[in-house]
């Protein structure tokens, strides 16, 4: 598999990173140690000097890491993965990466909900400030740079206002300005979206949601454009200790295999179920990239190659008529995460991002009757059924 750059995405899913091992074993095998053995003393010196090939330890290197590391590189069209043990450890690593005593970032008003609260709970004590804004309007980002800004971080589709930012866009504001632009590209997947391609210089990924797949792992990775901040976001790994464990890296690898077709129908049926939802009278309004009526939808088409599975509504009669639907739907779990082969829905406001304040959820625009709903890769009339019945409880 010399030329995995030439291949298709899904060959790129199936087969990137793979490597052989002297018995000939067709799926990465898992490399379950915790150290590894120098042939002699002058070996053990080489690899710590990185002058020899071997692995030392698996917080700082693992075959099995190394095999899904390769993998996503190949996904995203990077330089290299670093693979962390949750998303928000690779999230973590970014701000401690590039960020240091009074430093300053500017950053997607409705990001994921911790990546938001670590900034105030433990990075301003270090001296860390954050202007968080709607990214979705490239006009907020520049005027918001200050002179100690070190950090563009956006998320798009947003979480869970499925706001959307202009990447390219994005990445030239943050360059004009010498600064990275990181992406948190969990919503869309690699199969959807691929922000390196278009002038990011980092990409993050929660493993937990679409490349997984199936809701039974939590990981993280960032994916770097250059080896120069791979370097540097590696050294953050490894002294900190996020790493990612060998049996979760197997699961992310073997997960990762089926990404295209997972979220080609689930993309599917989330475009039924949101042309659906749009019609249907007891909802307020609908937040679909795949909807024409998308405020975002040109920008959608532009930067994505489908629209994903994740949407939000509104539900007529605010706060108490979202939890009637949730407390009636039977085959979607009421649940948070995304990206797994089931339909889930949760409420932001009373779970994910209860947390915030309400006036910070306002201006993120995440409304008390925002429902967010993910959906997964059932037979697209059970899905309807479920949420049509659930909102005739209303
Ligand atoms: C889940 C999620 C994270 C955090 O990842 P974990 O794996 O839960 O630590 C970060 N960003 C987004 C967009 C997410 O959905």
């Amino acid at each position: 598999m010399e030329n995995i750059k030439d291949l298709g995405f899904e060959s790129k899913l199936v087969h990137a990173g793979d490597f052989k091992d002297e018995f000939g074993s067709a799926v990465t095998p898992i490399y379950q140690t915790s150290t590894f053995s120098f042939k002699n003393a002058q070996h053990g010196a080489d690899c710590f000097a990185g002058e020899a090939d071997g692995y030392i330890y698996t917080r700082v290197g693992n075959p099995t890491i190394d095999a899904l590391e390769n993998k996503l590189a190949a996904l995203e069209n990077g330089y290299r993965g670093i693979a962390f043990s949750s998303g928000m450890s690779a999230v973590s690593g970014v701000y401690m990466t590039f960020l240091h005593q009074g430093a300053h970032m500017v950053a997607t008003g409705a990001i994921y909900g911790a990546s938001r609260a670590i900034v105030s709970s433990h990075f301003q004590k270090f001296g860390v400030e954050a202007t968080f804004v709607d990214t979705a309007n490239l006009a907020e980002i520049e005027k918001s740079i200050r002179p100690n800004t070190k950090l563009l971080y956006i998320e798009t589709p947003a979480n869970p206002t499925i706001t959307l930012t202009d990447i390219a866009g994005a990445a030239e504001i943050a360059h004009k300005h010498g600064i990275p632009l990181v992406v948190d590209n969990t919503f869309s997947s690699p199969y959807l979206q691929r922000p390196l391609d278009l002038g990011a210089d980092v990409v993050l990924h929660s493993l937990t949601k679409f490349i997984n797949g199936h809701a039974d792992i939590v990981g993280g990775a960032l994916i770097a454009k250059t080896p120069e901040l791979h370097a540097e976001l590696v050294k953050t790994r490894n002294y900190l200790g996020g790493n990612m464990d060998p049996t979760q890296a197997y699961m992310v690898i073997r997960g990762a295999k089926t990404l295209a077709i997972r979220v080609e129908r689930a993309q599917e049926n989330a475009m039924k179920v949101a042309q659906f939802l749009e019609n249907h009278p007891k909802v307020d309004w609908i937040k679909y990239p795949g909807l024409t009526s998308f405020d975002q939808h040109e920008l959608a088409k532009k930067q994505m190659f489908g629209f994903g599975a994740m949407m939000s509504f509104g539900v007529k009669g605010g706060f108490e008529a979202g939890k009637t639907v949730m407390d009636n739907v039977q085959l979607a779990k009421l649940a948070v995460s995304l990206g797994g082969v089931e339909t889930l829905i949760q409420h932001p406001a009373s779970m994910t991002h209860a947390a915030m304040q309400p006036e910070e959820r306002m201006q993120a625009g995440i409304t008390d009757d925002l429902v967010r709903y993910a959906i997964g890769i059932e037979s697209v009339e059970d899905i309807i059924h479920d949420i049509d019945q659930a909102l005739a409880k209303i």
